[in-house]
């Protein structure tokens, strides 16, 4: 029976669904050692996530997943250190007035050389 009240009903789906997933998790072992304790599911399809995938709601492969205790992941996920900027990315950005000015400048001293050369030339 649907209860009447919303949030009640979600509140019942949301605790039967978790409900599954302990069952279906607490029914793996570690890949590796067999354990039971602290089990945790890696996705080994790139780019999509276990909670995507859904193996306790879904027939999803089981080579689509791994399955580690707390031995076996690497957990908790250390933030990856973050490597010092290279300079050239901290370059300052320089207005597109003052690029236009260094360009024309640019052009300028080429043309003055090529006016040299040929004076030499001749
Ligand atoms: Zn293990």
């Amino acid at each position: 029976m649907p209860y009447k009240n919303p949030d009640a009903q979600r509140e019942y789906q949301r605790r039967w669904a978790k409900k599954k997933r302990l069952k279906f998790v607490s029914s793996l072992c570690c890949d590796v050692c067999e354990s039971k304790e602290g089990i945790r599911i890696f996705s080994k399809v790139p780019g999509v996530r276990v909670a995507t995938m859904r193996p306790w709601d879904k027939k999803t492969p089981r080579e689509n997943y791994k399955v580690l205790c707390q031995n076996h992941s690497t957990l908790p996920r250390k933030p990856r250190k973050r490597s010092p900027r290279k300079k050239a990315q901290r370059q300052k950005k320089i207005a597109p007035a003052r690029q236009m000015a260094i360009n024309a400048l640019i052009k300028l001293k080429k043309r003055r050389e090529t006016e040299r050369e040929q004076e030499a030339l001749t």
